[in-house]
């Protein structure tokens, strides 16, 4: 299926990223389940109402491990897909920003939920490396305001009770549309509107192809592949330069 299609779409999700050592978030090891806090810290109506809830944010985001997190087999394959000229379009729902440290070009990546490795202002249009917002908390700020504008920053990520942005969501649809190959890789499925694009690619005769460790709702209309990704993705994009 890989060799015979030219415009693949590609939809990442949490399940790409734990062989990086990265936990889900409601899986029995997962960050929200040890503690039941942290998910606190991605509703925008808590983090901006807060200010206590912010400073142990900020200190959570100090050992975060997707920040720490590097990119395993399973990203370097999708590389590998970009270069054979056949990626039209990778959408992740993952913020551990691990497709572009991996080297997956801005151009071919549209990040939904947003980059953990970027901080925002929530009142102006400043943004910058996480990193360097972090260092000022080392340095001793528990909550360190916009350098711009005093304003209170937040990793530039969706929280839950903000929008996704509508180009990203339009592009990853119109994506879906046009590709000739769907690859829905290490996702329940489950969290939309992105998990729309299996229908669209579907209603368009395009086939969908899904690789997971557990079942999705749409495994009957797909073809399925189980088994860690970090190990299926070279053997399934290993050689495609004889496609
Ligand atoms: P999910 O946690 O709901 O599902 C992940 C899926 O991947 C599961 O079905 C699991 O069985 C499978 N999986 C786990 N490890 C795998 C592996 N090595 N090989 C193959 N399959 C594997 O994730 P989701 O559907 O992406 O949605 C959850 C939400 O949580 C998303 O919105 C996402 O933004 C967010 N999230 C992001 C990260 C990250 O950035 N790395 C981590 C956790 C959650």
């Amino acid at each position: 299926m890989v060799a015979r299609a030219s415009k693949i779409c590609v939809l990442t999700g949490a399940g790409i990223s734990t062989d990086s050592g990265i936990p889900d978030f409601r899986g029995p090891d997962g960050l929200w389940t040890r503690d039941p806090e942290a998910e606190k810290y991605s509703s925008i109506e808590h983090y901006m109402g807060d200010a206590a809830l912010r400073v142990r944010a900020w200190q959570f985001r100090l050992s975060n491990p997707a920040l720490q997190a590097k990119p395993n087999l399973g990203h370097v394959s999708l590389v590998g897909l970009e270069r054979s000229g056949k990626l039209l379009l990778l959408v992740t729902q993952n913020i551990d920003g691990l497709h572009l440290v991996a080297g997956t070009s801005h151009k071919k990546l549209e990040e939904v939920h947003g980059n953990i490795r970027e901080a925002m202002c929530t009142s102006c249009d400043w943004r910058g490396a996480m990193n360097e917002t972090l260092d000022r908390v080392r340095g001793g700020e528990t909550d360190p305001a916009c350098m711009e504008c005093g304003a209170i920053l937040k990793s530039a990520t969706v929280f839950f009770g903000q929008s996704l942005d509508p180009v990203r969501v339009q592009n990853a649809f119109q994506a879906a549309e046009t590709c000739d190959l769907l690859l829905c890789l290490g996702t329940t499925l489950a969290v939309y509107p992105v998990a729309e694009m299996v229908p669209i690619a579907l209603g368009q005769g395009t086939r969908v192809m899904i690789l997971n460790a557990e079942e999705t709702q749409f495994d009957a209309s797909a073809y399925v592949v189980r088994g860690s990704l970090s190990k299926l993705l070279p053997e399934i994009l290993g050689d495609l330069s004889e496609c």
